[in-house]
């Protein structure tokens, strides 16, 4: 039997930073001892009452179906949330829960993209974004930006890539993986390029409260009616809430884009797991104070990493204000991303995710949510590695 894989799946790249992870946590079990900088999740624990919340619901038996874009409970607690939060007026029938802010995204994409579109995303991009476009049909189309900008795409970049075939922008601040954070004028003048053209805006904002030195997030939705017309907003409770094997995210979208989105869901996965979505509930109206005991440890270990990243010759790092990934230019050491990330792996035994898998081959990406024993030990082990390699 031969088997004929659809021009559609066949043209896919498994994820690289799944793939890098699984490689150093085998090398971790066959006794060799790596340092793994690929991580793309919090290293805490989900908060004990938010667990709780969702072994009640299991024992009580909440285990059967609910409609398929979640309990109404938890669509009324995220509207509640976007209320509060970010001062946005959304009924929970623009609501969708779903198996992840992967999920998430690849329902919008799905939902309102098609062959002969474009979607435009800047560079360095979460790796799943340009998959996804191509899945639908559609043509992502790449913008360039490097470290001396901070990574940040310019509205006039927008403005000359947008065509009559341009049906999305995706913009996600904080962003994964440069940890870059645009500011509130920023995200409004990239909007108002967007609304000038009639282009839809898939605001993904899953590291919203993930923010160090000052910064601020503003959803790009909060700047007024016409703004909210032009967006989707991506959300989900791995990152603030780490809980990311629950697999539960959610969007806010026009109500023409849920309903369609639910339909799609309606036929597809159905709902996100019941009595995971019990636990979500009470991430959303429980206490929140594990939140600035982890941003503590993280904004340490950022300014740490950073410090000494920059301190390596041939080396240099962003200040990222946001997420919890640093994004170093390597350019200095002769090699491009993927031999680098070879090489660091076999010969000093540090795992970390090479630029190209996010469209920038001159960096690679270093995940600090690992302990802070684990960064002395994984940038020492850098420093001599680019030591050596320059001898
Ligand atoms: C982690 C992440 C998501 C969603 O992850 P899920 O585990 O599917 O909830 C979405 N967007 C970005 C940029 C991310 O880094």
């Amino acid at each position: 039997m031969e088997y004929r894989i659809s021009k559609r799946v066949a043209s896919l790249t498994p994820s690289l930073t799944l793939s890098i992870d699984a490689k150093a946590k085998q090398m971790k079990a066959d006794g060799v001892d790596v340092i793994g900088f690929g991580a793309g999740e919090p290293d805490f624990d989900t908060p004990q009452h938010i667990k709780d919340a969702a072994a009640k619901a299991l024992a009580d038996g909440f285990t059967k179906y609910t409609p398929a874009s979640g309990t109404p409970q938890l669509r009324q607690a995220i509207a509640d949330k976007f209320k509060r939060e970010n001062g946005l007026d959304y009924t929970p029938a623009q609501i969708i829960v779903s198996c992840g802010g992967k999920h998430s995204c690849y329902n919008v994409i799905t939902a309102t993209c098609q062959a002969d579109d474009e979607v435009i995303i800047p560079a360095p991009y979460w790796l799943s974004y340009p998959e996804m476009v191509k899945l639908a049909g559609a043509t992502p189309v790449i913008l360039e930006t490097s470290d001396v900008t901070a990574f940040k795409v310019t509205p006039s970049q927008v403005r000359a890539a947008i065509t009559p075939r341009t049906r999305l922008f995706i913009l996600n601040s904080p962003s994964n993986p440069t940890g870059t954070v645009y500011t509130p004028s920023e995200i409004r003048a990239l909007a108002d390029v967007c609304i000038e053209k009639g282009v839809l805006i898939m605001s993904d904002e899953i590291y919203e409260k993930l923010l160090y030195d000052g910064a601020t997030h503003q959803s790009v939705a909060s700047f007024g009616p016409v703004y909210k017309d032009h967006t989707v907003i991506v959300h989900g409770f791995a990152k603030a809430w780490s809980m990311t094997g629950w697999r539960l995210g959610f969007l806010a979208a026009p109500l023409p884009i849920a309903k369609a989105i639910d339909a799609l869901q309606s036929h597809s996965t159905s709902n996100p797991t019941s009595f995971a979505q019990v636990g979500a509930v009470a991430a959303l109206q429980g206490p929140q104070d594990h939140l600035p005991l982890w941003l503590a440890e993280f904004d340490k270990r950022r300014q740490y990493a950073c410090e000494r990243l920059n301190a390596i010759p041939g080396m240099s790092c962003c200040v990222a204000k946001g997420a919890f990934y640093l994004f170093p230019n390597i350019s200095g050491s002769g090699m491009k991303s993927t031999l680098f990330c070879d090489q660091l792996l076999e010969q000093a035994k540090v795992a970390a995710v090479p630029g190209i898998a996010f469209g920038a081959d001159d960096y690679i990406r270093l995940s600090y949510a690992t302990s802070m024993r684990n960064i002395e030990e994984g940038v020492n082990r850098i420093e001599r590695f680019m030591r050596e390699s320059a001898a």
